[in-house]
């Protein structure tokens, strides 16, 4: 079961006459499925008047016209994007990954420069299996992230830019590598905690389904 794509796949090995106990399985184990699928959080769809989970908390989309940029407001918990109704997901997409990319980049620079290091490139992506990765190759420092990492709790934001810093001057998960990201930020325990926990709500951001 593949919970971060909301889908559950089966695997046929070999031949093809296989298919039919696959079917048979599916068939019986039916109901299990369901519960697995229905267990996972509500899809957050990028539609008017939806709810969105952005910064850890549950904002409303609103599209009120068709041009103007793209905004939220914390007052009122309402994330603000102008769009026609057939390019508003699209657009909300975009504007939270822009979102994503300014805090990443901001919490990036801020742990980096404080261990001495350089980052050459950021990326911010649609990854679905991890919140970050950190590749250290002689032409460069390259720290990747997820974009929904803009739907979680600042804080937890922040423990990942720390962590993939942290990578840069340690390139395991050693314990001296926990030592320095304890060093950088006092919320690992809590950050890791709430990532474990809300993950698949992470993947319900712009799911249809
Ligand atoms: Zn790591």
């Amino acid at each position: 079961m593949d919970t971060a794509g909301r889908t559950i796949a089966v695997t046929v090995p070999g031949h093809q006459r296989r298919l039919k106990s696959a079917q048979k399985f599916v068939r019986e184990k039916y109901d299990w499925i369901l519960v697995q699928l229905e267990a996972l959080p509500a899809a957050q769809p990028f539609i008017q008047g939806g709810n969105i989970l952005f910064r850890g908390e549950t904002y409303k989309l609103h599209s009120p016209s068709e041009r103007g940029h793209p905004s939220y407001d914390e007052q009122s918990k309402r994330l603000i994007v102008p769009a026609h109704p057939d390019t508003l997901s699209g657009r909300t997409k975009r504007f939270l990954i822009r979102e994503a990319r300014e805090a990443l980049t901001n919490c990036t620079y801020v742990h980096a420069g404080a261990l001495g290091k350089r980052v050459d490139k950021i990326s911010v992506r649609d990854t679905s299996t991890r919140w970050g990765s950190c590749v250290s190759r002689k032409t460069g420092n390259h720290i990747s992230y997820s974009w929904r990492l803009i739907c979680a709790p600042p804080f937890v934001l922040d423990y990942v830019a720390a962590h993939e810093c942290a990578h840069l001057v340690h390139a395991d998960h050693s314990k001296n590598f926990w030592r320095l990201c304890n060093d950088m930020v006092d919320t690992v325990k809590p950050a890791k905690a709430w990532l474990r926990k809300h993950a698949d709500q992470l993947h319900a951001v712009g799911a249809t389904r």
